[in-house]
């Protein structure tokens, strides 16, 4: 789960990471109200979207006067912001972050993330912040130091030691010693909140020696929810792609993927063997759909819509394997979706398993246009055609 940068900034609070002041303004008045109580000028203006690469779009505006931030958040609430990470369509702003101004002296990087491979929280550390991080490893492999922290022993003092001490030149003794802490407290804050993701770009260092979180990014872990309620209530529906929200909802195992076979599949393992057999068939898949092993009629109708709302899909491959989900079920659930959305491309059905003869029954006196296809192979060599002929 994201969160905006107001929330995450919230919790660093909480944490003893420093951070500007700041309100969130919903309206250009209310962002110029904020200029009361917030210190300034300058004041900086930041668009709240879970996105990053905002400062670049035009997302982060340094007002000088409280009319200027009237009008800088104006701007930001008015025209859907366009950054690296949001696609070409941009996306809609709904608030602002109205905050402090800052007088940055160096724009360090800093986070933890989970290293995969190792199976460990790792803090990544570089003074090369402000820039995109991706960026700076590539070109900078030097500059991006990695400290493996195991969980199993916890925190150690070396592990905030061996990456501040790198920094050249070195900082003052009192703001070196408060980088570490701040390190401590940010692997302290990644651990009690189930983070898969807490990040600070940049972490800066103001001329008076002092360091802030500019900005700040924290992901919760999806599994780690149920015990982080509070972090639940924070999520802000209208950030999420509307087909993943509607299959949270749905209670669907769906992920969005980049190919244009939307695949509709009982059970996680099927659903990853269908994936397989569509790319070795040359195609890729659009989705990855797991309608479950007990799925209603409902859950089936919802699946099928959410693959006929997303534009990319070009054709669509059914591959259930009846057992607890009986494949009569599942015909029903297949027609009551193709009832309120037509099916404008080709659909290839795969069934299996328990009550069978009566799924097919019921699918081929429908008026649904569809082929059926003998096993799984045939249903991916099958829709494959089928995208290849329209591409
Ligand atoms: P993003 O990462 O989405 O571009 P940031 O919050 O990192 O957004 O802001 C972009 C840049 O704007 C920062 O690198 C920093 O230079 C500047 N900036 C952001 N917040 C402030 C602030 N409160 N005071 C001064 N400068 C800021
Ligand atoms: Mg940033």
């Amino acid at each position: 789960m994201k969160m905006h940068e107001y929330q995450a900034k919230e919790l660093f609070r909480k944490f003893g990471i420093p951070v500007p002041q700041g309100l969130v303004a919903r309206t250009a008045e209310e962002a110029f109200g904020a200029t009361k109580e917030i210190m300034g000028p300058p004041w900086v203006v930041k668009a709240q979207i879970h996105a990053g690469g905002r400062g670049k779009g035009g997302g982060v505006r340094i007002a000088q006067t409280p009319e200027d931030v009237k009008k800088a958040a104006k701007a930001i609430l008015e025209t859907p912001l366009v950054t690296k990470q949001t696609g070409p369509e941009g996306r809609k702003v709904n608030q602002v972050l109205v905050e402090q101004g800052v007088e940055i002296d160096r724009e360090l990087y800093l986070a933890v993330v989970i290293d995969r491979a190792k199976a460990m929280p790792v803090l990544i550390f570089s003074s090369a912040g402000g820039m995109e991080i991706e960026e700076v490893a590539e070109k900078t492999p030097e500059l991006v130091l990695k400290q493996l922290i195991d969980p199993g022993t916890g925190w150690m003092p070396y592990h905030a030691r061996t990456p501040a001490y790198s920094l050249d030149p070195l900082p003052d003794p009192d703001t070196l010693k408060d980088l570490m802490s701040l390190m401590a407290n940010l692997y302290r804050a990644f651990i009690a909140l189930d983070c898969s993701l807490a990040e600070i770009n940049p972490l800066v260092v103001t001329k008076d020696g002092k360091l802030i979180a500019l900005d700040a990014k924290i992901n919760i872990d999806d599994n780690a929810l149920v015990r982080q309620k509070d972090l639940k209530a924070l999520e802000d529906p209208t950030e999420k792609d509307p087909l993943d929200y509607k299959a949270e909802k749905y209670n669907l195992n769906y992920i969005r993927l980049s190919g244009n076979i939307g695949a509709m599949v009982n059970g996680a393992g099927l659903a990853m063997a269908t994936m397989d057999v569509i790319k070795l068939a040359g195609a890729e898949p659009a989705n990855f759909l797991d309608v479950g092993g007990g799925a209603s009629e409902e859950m089936v109708t919802r699946g099928l819509e959410i693959i006929l709302e997303d534009e990319n899909v070009k054709a669509i491959l059914i591959n259930i394997f009846g057992g607890i989900l009986r494949c009569d079920v599942l015909a029903r659930g297949v027609l009551a979706g193709a009832e309120k959305t037509a099916i404008k491309v080709p659909l290839i059905v795969r069934l299996e398993g328990t009550n069978v003869e009566e799924g097919r029954k019921i699918l081929q006196e429908s008026n649904l246009k569809f082929m059926v296809a003998r096993d799984m192979v045939e249903a991916a060599e099958m829709v494959t055609a089928q995208v290849k002929k329209t591409a």
